[in-house]
């Protein structure tokens, strides 16, 4: 049996970089003020198909979709600021407004499997609810920076912005540029196209190297928007400077969703091939009012611990704690062997207890392989003496210690 194509087995060091991620952005994000939300894997179809857009490519191609036994249209979260924007409604927290929610789990989007890209992968986000300030997009984007910081991925990293105006700048903009594409249509793929008649936005988005130049000369949204829209960019980008944060716009990220308006962003990469986007985001002051609720302008991103974990590589920052291995000799030593292991509680180590009567020696070997630090031999002699015998396997070297002040020497040398 194989698993799915574009989902992994996670173990080992892999594991350990995704717990060294999320361990940091929970960890910041509670000094921001945003408190943890996990909402189901599975939501009503509706939820992202009424909400992304039926041109985005997510709901078009990427969803899985299914029926429960029951016959209840259901769909695999592909992200994660939908379901939090349904779960607000649904527990009823307009009267607790402004919120701040962070949220880490599994994704499901049915995309062509690739290096950096997967059926099944892992986010990382925030959304800050019902502020209609631009400060709050800065604070966001200061955030998300900060995250990759403390991760010490930013020298690889670049921060790219953009605004998409609010909704009477997009439409000036949309009829502008559906007007240029369809002058020069003999030019376009045939994915854009289909773009131009139901989100010529995205067509700006298009890797197609055949459509490039066109989209370079293409009309631009900046000229297009109004003086609100404008200035509220303006406060946005203001405050990054102010924060020394390194960023550029750039006129052509618009996003594939169709919640997003103002503000979006996304911090990228050069060092991971095509699929260079490790964080993305922006303000959605519609999305809520789409959903059936008041008009709530908020602001959000979503981090892929995939590509983050990839950008880290090898870094010892996620290595294992010191390992300490009780070796044992005979059978009273065996008898023995979970008694002293409970001893070791509340160390910040982890302990290996090698059981078997024969063959000390082979363990000694076994436990070298296991990159052990140390390793305690207990057997009947040391049972009855109260005296341990730890060696050190890096050093060689040997100590002899009380039974009863081992926990605590092992405190001292971790
Ligand atoms: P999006 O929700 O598409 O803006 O994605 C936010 C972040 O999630 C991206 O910047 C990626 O780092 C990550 N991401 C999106 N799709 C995938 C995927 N199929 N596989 C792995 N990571 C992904």
């Amino acid at each position: 049996m194989q698993r799915p194509r574009g989902t992994q087995d996670l173990m080992g060091h892999q594991i350990l970089k995704f717990r060294l991620i999320e361990s940091t952005a929970y960890r910041l994000a509670g000094t921001f003020g945003f408190q943890e939300i996990s909402t189901p894997i599975f939501e009503h179809h509706e939820v992202f198909h009424r909400t992304l857009g039926e041109a985005s490519d997510m709901v078009a191609k990427e969803t899985y979709d299914f029926k429960d036994r029951g016959d209840d249209l259901l769909t695999l979260r592909p992200e994660g600021t939908a379901p939090i924007a349904r779960a607000f409604l649904s527990e009823g927290l307009q009267q607790n407004l402004p919120l701040k929610f962070y949220y880490y789990g599994p994704m499901f989007r049915y995309e062509r499997p690739q290096r950096g890209r997967f059926r099944q992968f892992h986010q990382i986000g925030i959304e800050h609810l019902g502020t209609p300030f631009a400060e709050s997009d800065a604070e966001a984007i200061f955030l998300a920076w900060q995250f990759l910081t403390e991760l010490g991925l930013t020298s690889k990293a670049r921060i790219e912005i953009n605004t998409l105006g609010d909704s009477d700048s997009r439409a000036r903009y949309r009829t502008a540029l559906v007007e240029y594409f369809q002058a020069h249509k003999s030019r376009l793929s045939a994915d854009s196209l289909v773009r131009l008649e139901k989100n010529p936005l995205r067509i700006l988005d298009s890797k197609d190297r055949g459509e490039q130049e066109l989209i370079s000369d293409a009309p631009k949204l900046a000229a297009y928007l109004n003086d609100e829209s404008r200035k509220f960019f303006d406060r946005v980008c203001q405050q990054l400077t102010h924060l020394g944060l390194p960023f550029q716009i750039t006129d052509r990220l618009v996003r594939g969703i169709d919640y997003y308006c103002h503000t979006v962003f996304e911090i990228t990469t050069q060092e991971l091939g095509a699929q260079g986007a490790l964080l993305g985001g922006g303000r959605y002051d519609g999305l809520i009012e789409t959903m059936g609720g008041p008009k709530t302008p908020s602001f959000g991103w979503a981090a892929g611990v995939e590509r983050l974990a990839e950008l880290l590589g090898e870094s010892n920052e996620a290595a294992n704690l010191p390992r300490i291995g009780i070796l044992t000799a005979d059978e009273a030593g065996e008898a023995e062997a979970l008694k002293l292991r409970a001893e070791l509680l509340n160390l910040p180590c982890e302990v290996h207890l090698l059981y078997g009567t024969t063959g000390v020696g082979k363990k000694f070997k076994k436990a070298d392989k296991m990159g052990l630090k140390w390793v305690v031999v207990l057997g009947e002699k040391e049972v009855q003496s109260h005296n341990l015998t730890v060696k050190d396997l890096t050093t060689g070297q040997q100590s002899e210690v009380a039974r009863n002040k081992i926990a605590a020497t092992f405190k001292s040398w971790i």
